[in-house]
């Protein structure tokens, strides 16, 4: 239960475990397609260049930036949070010149703020956002910024590692042109691959550089030679876990998108029914909080790595700390694919509770579970 990779459904690990055939064999060419689609209905798309990076999401990450920025390019970045920040290091890498629209960790970049950002330039190449920003919770507002940029000629990239099949995400209807994800997160699929999407825009931002893109395995004017109807070898795609995303994309395909956001909601409410009734509080900004990556106050006097200890030892439990200014501040729960359950819910209140009662706090024991079950029980 930490900020993923999350828990693998048992066909996802039985995928993995299938015999090897060739990265060109025609059973593979299909498996290809199949992923394809899948990739498309997930990320609500009709783009054609919608295919797995081989590499985890920030490659996905790279991928974007590094086909899509040029030397000297303009590009405007929300920075509220760890990721948010790498973006903002891989744009200066592609010595773009990035301009970072700040706001605390644990809030969302208000989307006025981006937009004020792009009309200050005389010309912004993108702008780039992290829907789900893992390091803080925060759940960040896109399609106001999509819809204004969809008119101009500014790209706009989106990071959806944390919230693809998790919270809804529109990549057409909110005019994103770039958009990356990972397979640990939502996908509930071992790390390895990152989904990528991009629009006719991005594309066509693609075909009109001015150089080479500057990294050769992320280059996609060649990737999509192999994915296209080419078929030309680039790389030698990692036969297994293609295997393992297609089956983890067959299981969200199975629940719907809509059943797995509302599932995901529903557990994050009931955890947080259980936390308030313990006298614990939801770090991010009210109003934006994530569903599968919850941040909580860690209660004074009581120490990070003592209580995560704990739930390891006691509890086979993992969850996560805090990154950067929040680093022994907040306690990150992940409720991620297969890891939102109604049982993790209750497993993480029951160890928390008891952690903390035994470190003196006063909590009424039972609290935080009644608290959940009712509101499981409500919904
Ligand atoms: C996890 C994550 C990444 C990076 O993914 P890796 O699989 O760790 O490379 C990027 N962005 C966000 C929002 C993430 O949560």
């Amino acid at each position: 239960m930490g900020p993923g990779p999350s828990n693998v459904h048992p066909r996802v690990l039985k995928a993995l475990s299938q015999p090897l055939i060739g990265h060109l064999d025609p059973l593979f060419l299909e498996l290809m397609e199949e992923i394809q689609g899948l990739l498309r209905y997930a990320f609500r798309t009709a783009n054609r260049l919608t295919i797995p990076i081989s590499a985890t999401g920030s490659a996905g990450m790279e991928a974007c930036l590094v086909n899509l920025l040029e030397p000297g390019d303009v590009v405007v970045i929300g920075a509220n949070g760890a990721f948010g920040n790498r973006m903002l290091e891989i744009a200066r890498r592609c010595r773009a010149h990035p301009i970072a629209v700040e706001a605390p960790w644990g809030n969302i970049v208000e989307p006025s703020a981006i937009l004020a950002a792009v009309a200050a330039q005389p010309r912004v190449k993108a702008v780039c956002l992290v829907h789900a920003e893992t390091s803080t919770g925060a759940w960040q507002p896109t399609e106001e910024v999509g819809a204004a940029l969809a008119p101009t000629d500014t790209l706009f990239i989106v990071d959806a590692v944390t919230s693809l099949a998790g919270v809804p995400l529109e990549v057409d209807a909110w005019s994103i042109d770039a958009c990356y994800s990972g397979t640990q997160k939502c996908l509930s699929c071992p790390p390895g691959l990152s989904p990528l999407t991009f629009s006719d825009k991005a594309v066509a931002a693609l075909r009109a550089r001015r150089e080479p893109v500057q990294s050769w395995y992320l280059d996609l004017t060649m990737i999509e030679k192999y994915w296209g109807n080419e078929r030309a070898y680039h790389h030698t795609a990692p036969i297994s876990m293609n295997y393992a995303l297609a089956e983890a994309l067959r299981l969200v395909r199975e629940e719907g998108l809509e059943a797995r956001w509302r599932r995901h909601m529903r557990h994050h409410e009931a955890l947080h029914a259980g936390l308030t009734a313990i006298g614990l509080h939801l770090a991010a900004q009210e109003g934006h909080r994530l569903p599968m990556l919850n941040s909580v106050s860690i209660p004074a006097g009581i120490d990070d790595v003592d209580v995560r200890n704990a739930l390891l030892q006691e509890y086979d439990l993992e969850i996560g700390g805090g990154l950067g200014p929040l680093k022994g501040k907040v306690w990150r729960i992940g409720l991620m694919g297969e890891s939102s359950t109604p049982a993790n819910v209750l497993l993480v209140l029951t160890a928390l509770e008891r952690a903390l009662r035994e470190r003196g706090l006063a909590v009424d024991p039972g609290a935080a579970v009644s608290a959940a079950a009712a509101a499981l029980d409500n919904q």
